[in-house]
């Protein structure tokens, strides 16, 4: 099977051909403003491996035409994305950015550094402070914002700061209310089929090249690394309410269920500076990212957004977020607050405008088209969202994903609907001649769905997957949204060379910030019910480092966890430690062997355990996507 990606059709071509934009120049003087030094090498890695390098995307060269396979207006935001490097954004601020598909901002207070959103990874967190003080001169972090309870916001702190420096309240760390919660969250439950389908978003698993990776709409590239974390000690509970940070003045609004389920943006009234945190940035953001979570609220976006001008709007004269770049000046950063605004707001009301009319989410998708106030503006344009897939999160978070018609209330599954599919076309062969003569015409999206019944109804028919393959790439590489390039690339990836072996996924890193309800109701979903038909059982857990009680109970094939008290007819009693508790839940200890190396006592009949932990399934690293 052909493995190479292949040259742009005459189609695509056509589609890709290098444009004019009426998009704002200025964003290219915005993105380099300020630009006092540069990562040494670009190049930031461990003993274990290289990280994050910005050379592999030395082919995006500024004021070069797109390649004729990439999407020109993509192109010109990848190069945006490209331009890295130490900024000065204001007199005693300043940010790092192009080290990590996020930015980090370094404020000047009096004594140290007050450090906003500290990247995905430690060690680019650590490259960035390390250029900071190199250039700056050496100042102690004391204090660190997170934004929000995105990876992308946190997940480096370690390289900014020390769990003991925190500890010792050498430096603050300072979130949104129920940062701890929502960062937990929303990867308790469906964490495995999210990293899985991330891949696809990213684009990780793709090579750097013009017919491969060129950026991920919000930023670069993601680091390699696993993320890490520190506790917040203070969070911000109220809309209004003022810290003062190493003797800056800071004023907070609280955005929940915008961007992130926990949020918020912040205002320097002493400097007029606004941070967006990632509720404005330089793209029409995700309603709900194509690597799955719960559905965003546009309306409360928009609102937050129209609050956000209320209250500093007359004061703001630099707003920076922590993707993408700043702006500067009461008048730019008003014009494009507002048109962030109503960006949310009109693909919120006219979704639910077209929806009472009876239209379905995929017609709304394609009977809307962005209105030439926002087509005219780069920052209001799908490269990490898209409007397609925004216009079906609207309708999904009001009318979920049935659209009413009961024809499709209760569809069959991929596999059986293609065969019948194959077989109705005439066949194999028949099918594709006609995929063939559809591929030929340009009519992309209507072949990868013709073939992706066959694919599913014989993923060994080769020619089925190269000519799917050809089909997802072509797409790919019309895409404007950076996220659908990476999806469709990384499918016609998968189906030319099949899906990366699938092994134990690894213990997810954010067991160790889990409560233990949250770990509880990861360990439910892994049971395997069909296999504890008829048991009923409880077991008592004395929580020892926490001094928590709880009751697991198995009932009717599920789990629950009780808090705060034990259970007289449980089966047994394990007094043990969250960590140990975790390693047992993660599969790496048993009880048994606990209690052996004296890191658990039980009281009771130990064995009886299994009848839970013996039935718990093992989630897989790389599951199928593109084939069945
Ligand atoms: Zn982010």
């Amino acid at each position: 099977m052909g493995t190479a990606p292949k040259d742009a059709t005459s189609h695509t071509r056509l589609a890709n051909a290098p444009r004019a934009f009426e998009f704002d120049e200025a964003d290219f003087e915005r993105a380099a403003r300020g630009r006092i030094a540069e990562h040494p090498t670009g190049v930031i890695e461990t003993p274990h491996g290289v990280v994050y390098d910005v050379n592999r995307y030395a082919f995006v060269e500024r004021n070069s035409d797109n390649p004729d396979t990439v999407n020109p207006s993509l192109w010109r935001q990848a190069q945006l994305n490209g331009i890295h490097g130490l900024f000065e954004v204001a007199p005693g601020v300043w940010q790092a950015r192009g080290y990590d598909i996020s930015n980090v901002t370094f404020i000047a207070g009096e004594t140290g550094w007050l450090v906003i959103d500290p990247l995905t990874v430690e060690p680019c967190a650590k490259a960035c402070l390390e250029l900071v003080n190199a250039h700056l001169g050496e100042r102690p972090v004391v204090a660190v914002i997170y934004t929000h309870s995105h990876t992308d916001h946190f997940g480096g702190v370690l390289g900014v700061t020390s769990q003991a420096d925190v500890d010792a309240g050498r430096c603050r760390i300072i979130a949104p209310e129920h940062f701890l919660r929502e960062t937990i969250g929303e990867n308790v439950i469906a964490g495995y089929a999210m990293t899985r389908r991330a891949a696809y978003q990213f684009g990780p698993l793709l090579p750097a090249g013009p017919r491969t990776h060129v950026d991920c709409g919000l930023g670069k590239a993601i680091p390699f690394w696993p993320p890490g974390l520190i506790a917040p000690t203070e969070e911000i509970t109220e809309t209004g309410t003022e810290l003062v940070i190493d003797g800056i003045r800071v004023q907070f609004q609280l955005t929940p269920e915008t961007e992130a389920p926990s949020e918020m943006n912040f205002f320097f009234p002493d400097h007029g500076w606004l941070c967006t945190a990632e509720n404005c940035t330089h793209t029409m953001h995700n309603l709900v990212p194509i690597r799955g979570a719960l559905v965003r609220d546009s309306l409360k976006w928009s609102k937050y957004i129209a609050e956000m001008i209320e209250l500093f709007g007359p004061r703001v004269e630099l707003m920076f977020a922590s993707h993408h770049w700043p702006r500067w000046g009461n008048e730019d950063v008003l014009t494009y607050l507002r048109l962030q605004r109503d960006l949310y707001r009109w693909m919120h009301d006219q979704t639910m405008r077209f929806a009472n009319q009876g239209l379905n989410a995929t017609e709304i998708a394609e009977t809307l088209t962005l209105p030439p106030e926002f087509a005219a503006a780069a920052h209001t344009t799908g490269y990490y969202g898209a409007l397609p897939h925004n216009i079906k999160a609207v309708f999904q978070r009001y009318l979920s994903w049935y659209d009413g018609n009961p024809s499709n209330l209760w569809k069959l599954p991929p596999v059986e609907v293609g065969r019948r599919y194959v077989d109705l076309a005439g066949g194999a062969d028949s099918l594709l001649a006609k995929a063939r003569a559809a591929f030929d015409a340009g009519e992309y999206r209507w072949v990868a769905e013709l073939v992706n019944h066959l694919v599913f109804a014989d993923p060994s028919n080769v020619e089925a997957r190269e000519l799917q393959a050809d089909t997802l790439e072509q797409l790919g590489y019309q895409s404007e949204s950076a996220t659908y390039r990476n999806a469709f690339l990384t499918g016609a990836q998968e189906l030319r060379n099949g899906t990366l072996p699938s092994r134990p996924a690894g213990r997810s890193g954010y067991l160790d910030a889990m409560t233990i309800d949250q770990i509880f109701d990861s360990l439910a979903v892994k049971l395997k019910a069909e296999e504890v038909g008829g048991l009923s059982m409880a077991i008592n857990f004395a929580i020892t480092d926490l001094d928590e009680q709880w009751i697991l109970i198995l009932s009717n094939r599920t789990l629950h966890a009780i808090a705060g008290r034990h259970d007289d007819a449980a089966a047994v009693t394990f007094q043990l430690s969250r960590p140990t508790l975790l390693r047992v839940v993660g599969g790496s200890l048993t009880f048994a062997d606990a209690i052996a190396n004296g890191e658990a006592t039980a009281d009771g009949d130990v064995g009886a355990a299994d009848a839970i932990f013996g039935h718990l399934d093992v989630f897989m690293s790389n599951f199928a996507l593109v084939e069945p």
